[in-house]
């Protein structure tokens, strides 16, 4: 009866030794989903001692490339390694056509078959996909390409209450979709910047650790998870302390966490910063 949250990468758009670009595995009683997918996921994967050919299922929040590029280099590990399990790829419209056009000027290919399901539409929350572990609901964000974010809430099992996890990255501050991700036992925002550049933030169409902090809030989520750290920030305490200001269940998510959702009191808890182990 697991549903955790392994970190791959936690840092905002240039990688650093410290937080590599945006990726995580949630794992549903089970069930492992890759979301995002930045250049050198397929090493964090392995560097984080999950097995690659284990994933079916892959979602991609945007197209920039701290959340994409890494899809074609670990489609082709996924060949190269001889796989033949088929993969289903949830992604904004565009993510197919790159991939294939690189595939195609590069010379690579994959046996194994690829279920593309690519988000095209400008409002509302829309099913991407379902099997009997989770289902994965989709709803539009406010970025400078189409974004997307995703309410992952598990297939519960006997009498227990569904746990759901919502993730929001990159996104400007905006209410359109509170509905989406409210209630939920873990929220996982992106928080680039302090809130003394708001300025910024509001440019680049990104948030500040104090308006993630407020989106928690106003959605009633049980826990917040803060991810997508602008590189300059040394001590990004800070972007804690200004999230708590206005939330005070907040977490930094940091490299090689694992952020679970309890069952018991469908409490949040966390269970370390040490990496998962698998069998
Ligand atoms: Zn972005
Ligand atoms: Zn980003």
């Amino acid at each position: 009866m697991n549903f955790y949250v392994t970190i791959l990468g936690s840092g905002a758009a240039l990688p650093t030794g410290a937080r590599r670009c945006s990726a995580q595995v949630v794992n549903i009683n089970g069930f492992k989903l890759l979301v995002d997918c930045a250049e050198g996921t397929q090493d964090r994967i392995r560097y984080n001692h999950l097995r690659l050919q284990s994933l079916t299922t892959i979602i991609v929040s945007h197209l920039h490339g701290d959340h994409f590029f890494g899809l074609p280099g670990l489609l082709s590990t996924m060949h190269l390694c001889g796989r033949t399990e088929p993969v289903t790829i949830v992604a904004p419209k565009g993510a197919r056509e790159a991939t294939e056009t690189l595939f195609r000027l590069t010379g690579n290919h994959t046996e194994f078959p690829i279920d593309w399901v690519e988000m095209d539409f400008a409002e509302g929350m829309q099913r991407v996909f379902a099997n009997n572990r989770c289902t994965v609901d989709a709803f539009p964000i406010v970025h400078s390409v189409p974004a997307y974010g995703f309410r992952i809430t598990e297939v519960p099992r006997g009498t227990n209450r569904a746990r759901v996890y919502a993730y929001c990255c990159d996104t400007a501050y905006t209410e359109s979709f509170l509905p989406y991700i409210a209630g939920a036992d873990l929220l996982c925002l992106e928080c680039t910047f302090a809130n003394e550049l708001a300025e910024l933030a509001e440019q680049r169409q990104h948030l500040t650790a104090g308006q993630a902090g407020r989106l928690a809030a106003q959605a009633g989520v049980r826990q917040l998870l803060l991810t997508h750290i602008s590189a300059r920030y040394k001590e990004p305490e800070v972007l804690l302390h200004q999230a708590m200001e206005e939330f005070e269940n907040s977490l930094l998510a940091a490299d090689s966490m694992r952020v679970e959702i309890g069952y018991a009191a469908g409490k949040v808890y966390v269970q370390g910063a040490g990496s998962e182990n698998e069998e």
